[in-house]
């Protein structure tokens, strides 16, 4: 099985799975990438995953629908468009003998989902929609500082071997925010200039690896001294665990 980012808009990316001449798509906010991409390899698209409700996720599901013979598989508590097959934690979508788990993330939106897979030959797969960045998380439009700790905390005890196939480019500015929470991590340094030469020659940063996450994001080491000792100063005074993660969100949205 191969993984590839398809770009998309400005800074989004669908997520392509393809084996043996059948493929998988995450989140088609627009259908005309994935199209193209079946077209120019003569695959046939069998399946989708949407993580939640935003346009920009699900706006291509209509049209590839219409055009391939996909199964699409969503959120069972968010509105998705008609026919998706709606699916909740501890639940499954299967797709060439690859068990995706279903796990509630909460956060970014009410009823956001992730899909976690072993497709085989491959380092598993984590596909997290707009709940986890490399080097940052998705805001809190719909749900509480708390929520969004709690699904990042899920997602952090999956394997350290995890490709993180997040669903925007946002590294760079993540790292930027990073290194000002927390100026003497030597791997968030030797991250963001890996990330530099990335993006210098057209590159994505995506698929990070969870274990790298574990040592730059400061939304998954919220209660790390290091970045706690850059949040006591926040107003209010953050005291317990949602509290940090909030001031750290908080400041991110402010951070320019
Ligand atoms: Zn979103
Ligand atoms: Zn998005």
């Amino acid at each position: 099985m191969n993984l590839i980012p398809l770009p998309a808009f400005s800074d989004n990316y669908i997520w392509l799975l393809h084996h043996n001449g059948r493929a998988l798509v995450v989140d088609p906010g627009d259908a005309q990438p994935v199209l193209n991409a079946l077209a120019s390899a003569g695959w046939v698209l069998d399946a989708i995953l949407v993580t939640h409700h935003h346009p920009d996720h699900v706006g291509g599901v209509a049209a590839l629908t219409a055009a391939t013979p996909a199964k699409v598989y969503g959120p069972a508590n968010e509105k998705m468009p008609p026919g998706v097959i709606a699916l909740k934690q501890g639940e499954t979508a299967s797709w060439q003998g690859v068990d995706f788990q279903v796990i509630d993330v909460p956060g970014h939106t009410a009823g956001h989902i992730a899909f976690f897979g072993q497709p085989p030959g491959m380092e598993p797969v984590l596909f997290c929609g707009d709940t986890l960045f490399s080097g940052g998380c998705g805001r809190l439009f719909e749900g509480t500082p708390a929520q969004m700790l709690h699904s990042l905390e899920r997602l952090a005890e999956l394997p350290g071997t995890t490709q993180v196939c997040c669903a925007h480019e946002y590294t760079l500015s993540n790292l930027k925010f990073a290194k000002h929470i927390e100026p003497t991590n030597l791997d968030l340094s030797a991250y963001e200039t890996h990330c530099q030469d990335l993006r210098a020659k057209g590159l994505p940063t995506l698929p990070s690896h969870l274990d790298l996450e574990l040592k730059v994001n400061p939304f998954l080491r919220s209660r790390q001294p290091s970045v706690r000792a850059s949040l006591q100063h926040c107003t209010p005074t953050p005291i317990d665990d949602a509290d940090y993660f909030a001031a750290l969100r908080q400041w991110k949205n402010d951070y320019r």
